[in-house]
């Protein structure tokens, strides 16, 4: 995804791990294709089962939404419990409201746990209301999360206005279970500490096709090698490609772009944000925004579908940002980049079963960093033991989106009327 108008902040650890050649014809337990989170948090724990492990990335680990993300850890999905209840019925929806809860600590317990070079404020993520309808919903969220315990509050405008240093919030809701952290040492760590439990990774191996032949999958890789598992795992998410036929019809890839502002000086750092916090908007494009450990301000949201051609590509979220904070307009923009997000129709992700020893797994919907962490240690213990009650998703089959491929013009067009209406709201 790095191009010369890609620039991300995030950084590497020193400490980088080592990297493994592919030996042509080896045999594993467990082929992973795609060394973003999921596929390092499925190969760290599958490898702490007993499983012997290979990573393939077609590019570098991290080059990814991975590495390139906006570092917010925030638990939950899309849907307030109730909802999840009522759609998955009470045993599988309480299964799930408890996996959607544990998604966040499942990244700060890794980075206490394996002492991860990794920068982070756990202070929790601040979903900001622009309108009382947003309001209204963050109410009916804190109630539900409220009632089972959680770490959660109500902001009223003054407090929000405290928190964010933000102009314009009627209030908001405070999830104090989530944080922010460096993406990129993130997914190096854990790179990290995967090679320690004997996970293999190999970078630059473009997995071109699967066969299956007796029982045993063949990975074939584009410079000819060729590597053998048991079981495959493709964790590509917003990069899926034909591997799995109809696979990469089953999403939406859209672009989030962000951009990060100079380390901020010390009069104004002190009054965005300074309990280092993470902010989602409740606009319907929302933008998202923390501070960086380095000081800087950063801020994502959508971005054109088309490769970015010159800096006026970011010009919406300059505006973003200067319509929160005035005082920054005369901060400078130092960086400058995006990655690609997977969304699906359901706005859950997916997991997708279509032969026996295959599993894939898709759609980050923008809050990957929990979710795919968390995911992967299920999928690692339903490979070790078969047992499907550890997939919080249902294993679902693989529906392409129909006209699939009009798809995109038809979220651009959605793009440009939410903005309009959000722009009327202001
Ligand atoms: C700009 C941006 C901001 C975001 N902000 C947040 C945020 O603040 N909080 C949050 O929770 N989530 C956020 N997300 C989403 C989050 O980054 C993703 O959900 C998460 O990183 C997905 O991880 P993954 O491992 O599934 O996929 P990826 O990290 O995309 O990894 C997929 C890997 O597969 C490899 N690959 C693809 N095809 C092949 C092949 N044929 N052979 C071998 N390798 C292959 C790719 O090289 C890539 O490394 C953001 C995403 C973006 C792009």
């Amino acid at each position: 995804m790095a191009t010369a108008f890609s620039d991300p902040i995030w950084r590497r650890p020193q400490a980088a791990s080592t990297f493994q050649s592919l030996s042509n014809g080896e045999r594993v337990d467990l082929a992973i294709v795609g060394g973003g989170i999921m596929g390092l948090s499925t190969a760290l724990h599958a490898a702490r089962l007993g499983l012997s492990v290979q990573v393939l990335d077609a590019g570098e680990i991290g080059q990814g939404a991975s590495g390139l993300n906006g570092g917010q850890v925030i638990p939950g999905l899309k849907y307030d419990p109730e909802w999840l209840l009522e759609h998955f019925g009470p045993e599988r929806g309480e299964a799930l409201v408890n996996f959607a809860a544990s998604t966040a600590d499942a990244v700060f317990e890794l980075i206490r746990d394996e002492n991860l070079a990794v920068p982070f404020v756990r202070n929790g993520w601040i979903q900001a209301a622009h309108t009382e309808a947003a309001l209204k919903a963050a109410t009916n969220r804190d109630r539900q999360w409220h009632a089972r315990g959680a770490d959660v509050r109500l902001l009223n405008a003054a407090e929000a206005a405290a928190r964010t240093g933000a102009q314009g919030y009627l209030g908001g809701w405070l999830d104090r279970r989530a944080g922010v952290i460096d993406p990129l040492a993130y997914t190096s760590e854990l790179a990290r500490v995967a090679t320690a439990a004997g996970v293999r990774i190999a970078e630059r191996q473009r997995v071109v096709r699967l066969a299956n032949a007796a029982g045993v999958w063949r990975i074939l890789i584009e410079n000819g090698l060729e590597l053998q598992a048991k079981a495959v795992v493709l964790a590509t998410n917003a990069c899926t490609d034909g591997l799995i036929p109809g696979l990469a019809q089953t999403i939406v890839p859209l672009h989030s772009f962000q951009i990060a502002t100079a380390p901020l000086p010390s009069n104004l750092a002190a009054t965005i944000l300074p309990e280092g916090q993470a902010v989602s908007d409740s606009r319907r494009i929302l933008v998202y925004y923390r501070k960086s450990a380095d000081g800087r301000l950063v801020l994502g949201g959508r971005g054109r579908m088309a490769l970015p051609t010159s800096a006026g590509d970011w010009a919406h979220l300059e505006r973003a940002l200067v319509r929160l904070y005035p005082s920054l307009s005369g901060v400078p923009i130092e960086k400058r980049w995006f990655g690609r997000v997977a969304m699906t129709p359901d706005h859950l992700p997916h997991i997708h079963e279509p032969e026996k020893g295959l599993l894939a797994v898709v759609g980050c919907q923008g809050r990957g960093v929990g979710l795919m962490t968390a995911l992967g240690e299920r999928i690692a213990g339903y490979l070790q033991s078969g047992d499907a009650r550890q997939l919080p998703f249902p294993v679902s089959p693989i529906r392409p989106i129909p006209f699939h491929a009009f798809r995109q013009v038809g979220v651009a067009a959605t793009i440009a009327w939410y903005r309009l209406l959000d722009a009327l709201e202001r």
